[in-house]
């Protein structure tokens, strides 16, 4: 198996929760894990881990049957399914939420659920980080990508480590006009920059290394609030990044999220803006304003296809422990700030930039108070 690709997914998504737009059930994520513990009996994929941000259920599966597989969107659908069997029986909130279609055709994309998936031959050792946002969209990383990828005095390995030095090609999509284009570091840097200032229309989809170490990270960017035109849900996007020998190092990845409060788009609503608030997935409940915005980090060493946690001796695929970047006090100090940022956006109540442009707005009354208004508008002198 020696250049065999293995491929990494997460599958996601909320298909209700308890208490508004809080928690799934345990028993949601009960499910998933029998399910998922079938496929992998069956061959189908060679491990996996249920994990969950805010109301949000990610899938983590491993298997080598490359990127969009029906057999693995499929295991996926199905956990989402049986999800949201649970999640109406208890009359929980947004019951099936990300579940568009009655008519799946193999693939997650364009049914409701996000996905993030990569391929790549495993290195010797192959560190794996995980994020998962809830209450924000698939930009809200590109800002803290472009720190770690771009920014040579947030990432030291830019210029130390000769192969992260060769630069890496950045992925751009364009989610308004359903486009992309690959855009090159270190050359490009400040054009790269110019799209990528606005989150509203660009968000980075994968970065790849130069120096032909396959992927670096990819970005789940299934933008929900334009299916069918009309802004229909938030996309609360994951993650998946390699790490270490020419790659950023794990703490190239995490160190952003202290050293600097993002402000992103999709809290309350969809349609606020706040500050992300690095946490556990314990601690991802959003019990201030529906948020604020969660983002965690979990990491596990891959090992010939199979996930390798901090689990105790003899633990089974589903029941692994991985590391929890973000649980710890060491980001108590991001935590504080993001509580002390998004509490100054909310001062500034349902004006901008507390609240998104009227284009990007998931709920507005302001199409019906203007058509209330017609015969009273005036043209000004
Ligand atoms: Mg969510």
């Amino acid at each position: 198996m020696a250049e065999e690709k293995v491929t990494v997914s997460i599958i996601k998504a909320d298909v209700g929760s308890v208490v508004g737009h809080s928690r799934p059930h345990p028993a949601m994520l009960q499910t998933a894990k029998d399910i998922l513990a079938d496929k992998q009996k069956q061959g189908i994929i060679e491990d996996f881990y249920v994990t969950r941000v805010g109301d949000d259920i990610n899938l983590y599966m491993t298997h080598y049957k490359g990127e969009g597989n029906k057999e693995v969107h499929s295991a996926a659908w199905e956990c989402f399914q049986s999800a949201t069997k649970i999640a109406k029986s208890m009359k929980l909130y947004a019951a099936g939420q990300d579940i568009l279609t009655d008519a799946f055709s193999g693939n997650v994309k364009g049914a409701g659920p996000g996905s993030a998936e990569m391929s790549f031959v495993e290195r010797e050792s192959e560190p794996l980080l995980f994020f998962m946002a809830d209450k924000t969209e698939p930009s809200a990383y590109t800002l803290p990508l472009s720190r770690i990828f771009l920014d040579p005095f947030t990432t030291t390995g830019l210029v130390i480590d000769a192969k992260a030095k060769k630069g890496f090609d950045i992925e751009i999509h364009d989610v308004m006009d359903h486009k992309k284009v690959t855009m090159s570091s270190p050359e490009e840097t400040l054009s790269i920059l110019t799209l990528l200032g606005d989150t509203s229309r660009y968000a980075i989809k994968r970065i790849s290394s130069r120096a032909g170490i396959g992927p670096a990270c990819v970005v789940s960017t299934d933008k929900l609030n334009l299916t069918a035109g009309k802004y229909i849900g938030k996309d609360d996007p994951v993650c998946i990044c390699r790490c270490q020998s020419g790659l950023p190092s794990v703490g190239e990845y995490t160190q952003p999220f202290l050293n600097t409060t993002f402000l992103v788009a999709g809290w309350m609503r969809g349609s606020h803006i706040g500050a992300l608030y690095p946490c556990s997935p314990d601690d991802s409940d959003p019990t201030y304003f529906d948020g604020p915005p969660r983002i965690c980090c979990l990491g596990f060493q891959l090992n010939e296809g199979k996930l390798q946690g901090v689990e105790p001796i003899g633990s089974k695929g589903g029941n692994h422990v991985p590391m929890d970047f973000f649980g710890g006090r060491t980001f108590d100090l991001a935590r504080e700030n993001s509580i002390k940022a998004s509490k100054f956006m909310r001062s500034q109540g349902p004006f901008v930039p507390s609240i998104l442009s009227a284009e990007e707005m998931e709920y507005t009354s302001r199409t019906g108070v203007l058509k209330e208004l017609t015969s009273r508008f005036e043209q000004i002198d």
